[in-house]
């Protein structure tokens, strides 16, 4: 029996790990689950799955949670603000990061440094903190599992044994090109955000769903990919492949390619990571050849979704300039969600605080934070003088 805590879990991946683990009672016991403002569906979750603690990040949502939760009968345990999302994401066996952002940073550290098992979702705490949290992976011995599909995908197609990269000349990640992959130049700079979060293919977070619009998500991958395997940027390729049902794949130096393929589901994904070295079912559908009809692939277009272009730099660059990446797309994506600015302008915006905002190597977690607090205060300063 594993305990488990469930950072996030009235996001899209929260959601869909609480029915995963519905369907393997005997294996798996929510010890926690925690969410941001919203206390509404923490509430039916915790009636639902009866977890010992539930945290609200907003202590004024706390106190609701708590006061319904007391009508209702439940003896879930209510605490409030980020020090008990750090204190509940150490305490169980094994901690599902899939808190959406930099917010995620320091509850998915705790559970690093205590050295749990860290179901990765979250790649923003990767990507801001690079290094750092790679090293207080291997210091504390914690085993780190991604949940994102094509990191499951390249973790399932890696060799295994003492040497992860025995043999692996490449690695290649898929993207979907998201909801505008044939839109010209023009037609992008006049779409809303209410196209771009409608997925072709998955279901997801508003956040993440913009993200894999502009292809900011695939650079995000990228750098994750190249934390968590260990290889340089130029050893990773991105394909665009707007079926979705290759999830990923590693190149061998004798010309072998390994895929894994799946229905476009991140049930699988999680399943894998939550069983880890064994199978469990998940809920996902089975793929059917038969139906399938032609996978293609093609390569992604850098001039009309620059965000992919500014990654790579990000990454190549070094230091904190993945954090003032991250930062500063977190600013204008929410900028763009709320209607301020135009779908071509986020590129614009990271690129303008990639250029602008200083990205030193940092020693430690506050310094990176202060820089993502630097490189948001540029953007927040940039949209200000543009809106007067
Ligand atoms: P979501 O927006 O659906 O959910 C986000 C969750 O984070 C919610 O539970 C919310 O309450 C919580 N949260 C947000 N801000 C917070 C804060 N400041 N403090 C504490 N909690 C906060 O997002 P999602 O689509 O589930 O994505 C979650 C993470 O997983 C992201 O990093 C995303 O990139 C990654 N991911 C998602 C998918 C997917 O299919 N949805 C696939 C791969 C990776
Ligand atoms: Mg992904």
């Amino acid at each position: 029996m594993q305990t488990l805590a469930l950072l996030g879990a009235t996001g899209s991946i929260g959601e869909q790990t609480l029915d995963v683990i519905s369907r393997h009672p005997e294996r798996y016991r929510l010890f926690a689950v925690t969410a941001n403002t919203r206390w509404q569906p923490l509430a039916e979750i915790c009636l639902r799955h009866r977890p010992a603690v539930a945290v609200m990040a907003d202590p004024v949502a706390a106190d609701a949670l708590r006061n319904h939760l007391r009508d209702a009968g439940s003896d879930t345990e209510v605490l409030a603000g980020e020090d008990s999302l750090e204190q509940v994401a150490a305490e169980a066996d094994t901690t599902v990061a899939a808190i959406v952002g930099a917010a995620g940073v320091r509850p998915t550290l705790a559970a690093v440094k205590a050295g749990k098992r860290v179901l990765l979702a979250n790649k923003e705490a990767l990507v801001v903190t690079g290094q750092l949290f790679m090293d207080a992976v291997a210091r504390h011995e914690a085993t780190l599992l991604p949940v994102d599909s094509e990191h499951s995908a390249i973790f399932q197609c890696l060799p295994g044994g003492d040497d992860p990269l025995a043999g692996v000349k490449k690695l290649c990640l898929t993207a979907s090109g998201g909801p505008f992959r044939t839109f010209s130049a023009e037609q992008l700079g006049a779409v809303t955000a209410a196209q771009a979060v409608r997925h072709p293919n998955w279901d997801m977070g508003p956040k993440i769903s913009v993200d894999s619009a502009t292809l900011m998500n695939k650079g995000l991958e990228l750098i994750e990919a190249s934390w968590l395997f260990g290889l340089p940027g130029e050893r990773i390729d991105v394909v665009v492949h707007p079926q979705s049902v290759v999830h990923s794949m590693v190149e061998y130096l004798d010309g072998s390619v390994l895929a894994q393929l799946g229905t476009p589901d991140m049930k699988t994904p999680i399943a894998v990571a939550l069983a880890w070295p064994e199978r469990i079912a998940s809920g996902a559908q089975a793929l059917d050849f038969t139906r399938m009809g032609e996978l293609s692939f093609e390569a992604p277009d850098v001039q009309r979704f620059p965000c992919l272009a500014l990654a790579r730099q990000a990454l190549e660059a070094g230091g904190t300039a993945t954090a003032v990446l991250n930062a500063a797309n977190e600013e204008a994506v929410a900028a763009f969600l709320e209607g301020r600015i135009g779908f071509m302008e986020i590129a614009e915006l990271v690129n303008r605080a990639l250029e602008s905002v200083l990205a030193p190597r940092c020693r430690n977690i506050d310094d990176v934070m202060d820089i993502d607090r630097a490189a948001r205060r540029y953007v927040a300063a940039c949209l200000s003088s543009r809106d007067e």
